[in-house]
């Protein structure tokens, strides 16, 4: 049995030492003493690393092949792809639903899976999921795009959803598939053992345990792991911004009308949109990337909807309230762009329209017509780190590229290759980053998604 029991720079690395077999029985007892935190049945304990620190337990059923961090659209698609592939997987989820900014964060519009000029370009798990959101509630695939590939050039193929219904399909979606789900469960630390990922700490109602894996994908949309493995990052800044749903009268009656799916969901931004227009002046930037900010972005964007229902009620006094109020609530912080890793290649604002010999697949600018990225398969391989991929809004990208790479059909789309590539390393007994990126191209073209632009075009 492999011998781990070191603290890494960022965080504990724990497991089996050879002192494992003799401590268990002990272990064993201790816990049914009752002097460990976690009520863990059959798991492996050693409660001390080799410094004196307290090191987590595996908790029960706690060997997996792949483990998800993150249960976004990016963490789903990698999950169920990584399932499919007839690995274990786990998803680990902090919140108690899965879907992410997308369902979690109140942002119901799935953006478009074609160019603009009536050819679809992203294939695979983010049609199907785009597919998914309907399945509970309001909105249609757009006329003449009901069967993909190719259709009008206007509307695109995109659909808005509820949240709540998303979510709905979403369960039963990774039920059906086998995903072992974790629901309100965080990682909080990123188990390393020279260089190699082993595991995640976790944190839950069982108390503070860990979860190991022949291999990780990060998709915490803030690439917490990987920045917790030591993997270079690149963060950034956020203006105040806000999505909420919204009871309204008009609402209601679209809803009895046979309104579109946005109508029947009246949401309403507030704050900067995603060129921080909008903003209120002179309002602070956050960074998203360390508790203090998070606290006074959500705080403050908040504020944003309070000012705007007083503002409403008086002028319109104050039985307003009792027609314009809000229904719910994000239940996480709405910043677009917080911290990506610094991969081993960058896509760049120049490289749209570009053939790239290791892309894995595209995605298409949602802002400008006939504006189609390759996405290298580097981009979601960390530096420094083996056994990770990282999948969604924080794979390796700069600026321009970042607002492309950011939305739900791309996360949808990164998430399908992290968890194939995940479970094609596993097999090979190998690392994501010493995979042939033709083997990952050879097994994504076998599911019928096109690489590159000649392709499609
Ligand atoms: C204001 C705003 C407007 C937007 N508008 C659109 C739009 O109109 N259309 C569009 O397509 N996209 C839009 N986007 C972007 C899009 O919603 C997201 O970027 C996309 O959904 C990201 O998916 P993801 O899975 O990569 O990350 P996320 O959705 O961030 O998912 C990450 C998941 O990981 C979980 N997690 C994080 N850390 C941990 C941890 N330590 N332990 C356990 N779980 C953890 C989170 O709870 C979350 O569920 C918008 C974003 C914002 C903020």
């Amino acid at each position: 049995m492999k011998s781990i029991s070191k603290v890494s720079k960022k965080g504990i690395s724990c497991g089996l030492n050879k002192h494992s077999r003799r401590n268990f029985l002990s272990n064993a007892l201790k816990i049914t003493a009752g002097l460990f935190t976690l009520p863990v049945t059959g798991a492996f304990a050693e409660n001390t690393t080799s410094d004196g620190k307290k090191k987590p337990v595996m908790g029960p059923g706690g060997k997996y092949d792949i483990l998800v961090a993150g249960g976004g659209i990016a963490g789903v698609a990698a999950a169920v792809e990584a399932q499919r592939a007839g690995m274990k997987t786990a998803l680990i989820e902090k919140t108690v639903f899965t879907g992410g900014l997308a369902t979690t964060g109140l942002i119901y519009i799935y953006l478009p899976l074609c160019d603009g000029r009536g050819t679809q370009v992203t294939y695979g798990l983010s049609e199907e999921l785009l597919r998914l959101s309907l399945k509970y509630g309001p909105g249609d695939i757009p006329q003449g795009w009901e069967k993909g590939k190719k259709g009008p050039a206007s509307p695109r193929f995109r659909v808005e959803f509820s949240p709540a219904s998303f979510i709905l399909a979403l369960d039963e979606f990774l039920v059906a598939e086998g995903v072992d789900i974790w629901f309100d469960t965080v990682v909080c630390s990123t188990i390393v053992d020279g260089g190699q990922v082993t595991g995640l700490e976790v944190e839950n109602k069982s108390g503070r345990s860990a979860l190991y894996a022949s291999c990780v994908v990060d998709a915490t949309g803030e690439a917490d792991v990987a920045f917790r493995a030591g993997a270079p990052c690149v963060e950034t800044d956020n203006k105040l911004s806000m999505w909420v749903i919204m009871n309204s009268r008009r609402a209601a009656k679209k809803t009895s009308m046979q309104g579109s799916a946005a109508e029947r969901l009246p949401v309403i931004t507030i704050g900067g949109d995603n060129t921080g227009r909008g903003a209120p002046e002179r309002s602070k930037k956050y960074r998203g990337t360390n508790g203090r900010d998070v606290s006074e972005y959500i705080i403050q964007s908040r504020q944003l909807l309070i000012n705007e229902l007083k503002e409403c009620y008086a002028k319109e006094g104050a039985e307003k309230r009792k027609e314009y109020f809000p229904m719910t609530l994000a239940a996480m912080h709405q910043m677009r762009t917080t911290r990506r890793i610094d991969g081993l290649t960058v896509i760049r604002d120049h490289d749209h329209s570009k053939h790239i010999d290791d892309s894995v697949g595209m995605v298409a600018d949602w802002r400008k017509k006939g504006y189609v990225w390759e996405v290298p398969y580097p981009s979601l391989l960390p530096k420094k780190t083996k056994n990770l991929i990282v999948a969604g809004r924080c794979i390796s990208n700069d600026r321009d590229a970042w607002e492309v790479m950011r939305v739900i059909p791309a996360a949808a789309f990164t998430g399908q290759v992290a968890g194939l590539a995940a479970a094609l390393a596993v097999k090979n007994k190998t690392s994501p980053d010493a995979l042939e990126t033709a083997d990952v191209q050879k097994a994504l073209k076998a599911k019928g998604i096109p690489l590159h632009i000649k392709d499609i075009i």
